[in-house]
């Protein structure tokens, strides 16, 4: 059932399904998996009560006032709670729909550094990567002369990396698999590009890149509500990689968004598209890799968009078993507070929900310091910021093939 259009006055209802927003039965079964319900206690920072506020606004006529959307906005959308509902709640839908409808109608003025920051990152940066590239070296030297500001979580940017564009090596025929490279994450995390390409050709594919079009999934844009500026990007990044290939992705949070492009945009290529996409150890495990063994002891991280989200964490698992001392945490997969930029937007939650998650880590290494293993570039950068050594999947794997191969 679509949403209606409203009939008392009020300027809109939430974008939100009115079935969907019906299937929650009050259990509280979620609670424990919500990582802004475990550290503050509060029901209004629940998945449940966050649901009854919709539902308040959507049914009973409540204000769309500053009261809601901080109880949006404290959400990390982790989907911990509806990888946990018994009654299948979309509660990731839900949660876009009142993103989508509060960025609409921001029910409170947004400070003006506020929003030239979010149009330029989200309208003007994102979408050409040429242009972020750009604004990365800015970065850079900023960085260097210390002058960027304290609470700005960047990781170290690296000039060798930035100067040296990836390049497959060519391939002779058909391309077998894509590396999607997207946008932050090629600015400020090739070298985890770098590694997955090397690991991907070691299994014997030939590569290829995405082409004009490919600079932005819109994960950012679909977490923050911008929904026709993520169809925009979705729309060319669909075009960006023809073919039956599988589109192969490194980045968690990139994967979940373009795993349901189906949804977001809505038209048979895009369907089609979808079913192409691979996270990074998805693919990785139907290939022989050349790997030895290394004897180190991994912590793996599940990013909530890999474990709730693609449901396709335990691939990492076991790639990375054939070469690691594999264990997992015990905290249920609960999230590390990164979710996009919710880490700047939301400071204290997001640090008091990761302290949790670097104590649970801390616990799956025993005594000795983890060494931590993490699939998704904001969870990585996000328990960097703790101090936390954690590597991507794909860079402990290209550390672990083996020096001398046989040629392919
Ligand atoms: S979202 Fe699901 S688990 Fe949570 S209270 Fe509603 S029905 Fe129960
Ligand atoms: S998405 Fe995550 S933070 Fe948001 S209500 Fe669900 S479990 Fe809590």
């Amino acid at each position: 059932m679509t949403t209606p259009a409203p009939t008392d006055g009020r300027v809109a209802l939430l974008h939100v399904d009115d079935d969907d927003l019906a299937a929650c039965v009050a259990c509280g079964l979620c609670l424990p998996h919500c990582p802004t319900y475990r550290v503050t206690g509060l029901e209004a920072a629940s998945p449940r009560g966050r649901i009854t506020a919709m539902r308040a606004v959507q049914w009973d006529g409540a204000a769309l006032d500053a009261t809601f959307a901080q109880y949006m906005e404290e959400c990390v959308q982790c989907r911990g709670c509806e990888a946990a509902c018994p009654s299948s709640v979309p509660f990731g839908r839900l949660m876009e729909g009142a993103r989508a409808t509060l960025q609409e109608q921001p029910p409170v003025k947004r400070s003006p550094l506020r929003g030239v920051a979010e149009w330029f990152g989200f309208r003007v940066l994102l979408p050409r990567h040429w242009l972020l590239l750009a604004f990365t070296w800015l970065l850079l030297v900023a960085q260097r002369l210390r002058i960027v500001p304290k609470g700005v979580a960047l990781p170290r940017l690296s000039a060798r990396s930035l100067v040296r564009p990836l390049r497959p090596a060519p391939a002779a025929g058909e391309v077998d698999a894509y590396l999607f490279t997207g946008c932050v994450m090629d600015a400020w995390q090739r070298d985890v590009h770098r590694a997955a390409l090397e690991v991907m050709e070691a299994g014997g594919a030939a590569v290829g890149l995405a082409g004009r079009g490919g600079d932005c999934c819109g994960a950012l844009h679909v977490h923050a509500g911008r929904i026709d500026e993520a169809r925009r990007l979705a729309t060319r990044v669909v075009a960006s990689m023809p073919g039956d290939a599988p589109v192969v992705v490194d980045s968690a949070g990139c994967g979940a968004a373009m795993k349901d492009y189906g949804h977001l945009i809505d038209t048979p290529e895009a369907r089609a598209f979808a079913a192409r996409v691979r996270d990074f150890a998805e693919w990785a495990r139907e290939r022989h890799l050349p790997l030895e063994l290394t004897g180190r002891r991994v912590v793996v991280q599940d990013p909530c968009h890999l474990r709730h989200v693609q449901r396709a964490a335990s691939f990492t698992h076991e790639v990375l078993a054939r070469a690691y001392d594999v264990t997992g945490t015990d905290d249920d997969g609960l999230c590390c507070g990164a979710g996009g930029v919710y880490a700047v937007v939301q400071p204290e939650l997001a640090g008091a929900i990761r302290a949790r998650k670097v104590e649970a880590l801390q616990r799956a290494a025993g005594d000795t310091a983890p060494l931590v293993a993490s699939a998704n570039p904001g969870c990585l950068m996000h328990l960097r910021g703790a101090g936390v050594d954690v590597r991507h999947p794909a860079e402990l794997l290209a550390a672990a093939l083996k020096k001398e191969r046989p040629p392919l």
